[in-house]
C-alpha cells in the first residue's frame, strides 16, 4: 500500500520520509523557515544584551525583542521599577537600567524613583505607539 501523500525530507541529502506531510523530518525540523527566524531573533538578542551589558544603554536596539517585551510589561501592568523587570525578564540590573535609559531618551518611556531608591519605569504615549508598530510588524511576519 502507497501513500502518496507521504514526503521525503527537504534537507539537501536527506531520504527520510516525514510525518504529517511536514517539509522536514524531525532531525531536520530546524530548517522549517520560521524556527530559522526564531533562532536568528533569540541569538539577535541574546548578542544585543551581551553589547549592553559590555557598553551601555547606546547599544540597545529601541525596536529589538527585549524593548518591546518591557514596554509590553509596562503597557499590561503599569508602572515597574527595574528590579521587577529584571526579575521578570530575567535580566541583570545594569543591562536592564541601559534599557530603560535608552527608551527614555526616546521618549518611550519615562524614569522616576520610588521612595527606596530603585528606578522607576513608567510607558509613555511614544512607547505606545512603539509598541502597537511592533505588534502590527508581528502580525505580518507570522
Ligand atoms: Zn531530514
Amino acid at each position: 500500500m502507497t501513500y502518496p501523500e507521504a514526503l521525503t525530507c527537504e534537507h539537501p541529502g536527506c531520504l527520510e520520509p516525514t510525518r504529517e506531510r511536514k517539509p522536514y523530518c524531525s532531525d531536520h525540523i530546524d530548517d522549517l523557515p520560521y524556527i530559522q527566524e526564531l533562532v536568528a531573533r533569540i541569538c539577535e538578542r541574546d548578542e544585543e544584551l551581551e553589547r549592553v551589558a559590555r557598553r551601555g544603554w547606546k547599544e540597545v536596539d529601541p525596536q529589538g525583542l527585549t524593548a518591546s517585551e518591557i514596554l509590553l510589561q509596562l503597557s499590561l501592568y503599569g508602572d515597574r521599577t527595574v528590579p521587577r523587570l529584571c526579575r521578570d525578564l530575567q535580566l541583570d540590573i545594569d543591562v536592564a537600567e541601559g534599557f530603560a535609559m535608552a527608551l527614555a531618551r526616546r521618549g518611550m518611556v519615562t524614569l522616576g524613583q520610588t521612595d527606596r531608591g530603585h528606578m522607576k519605569v513608567a510607558l509613555a504615549s511614544v512607547g505606545h505607539e512603539a509598541l502597537r508598530e511592533f505588534k502590527l510588524t508581528e502580525r505580518k511576519a507570522g
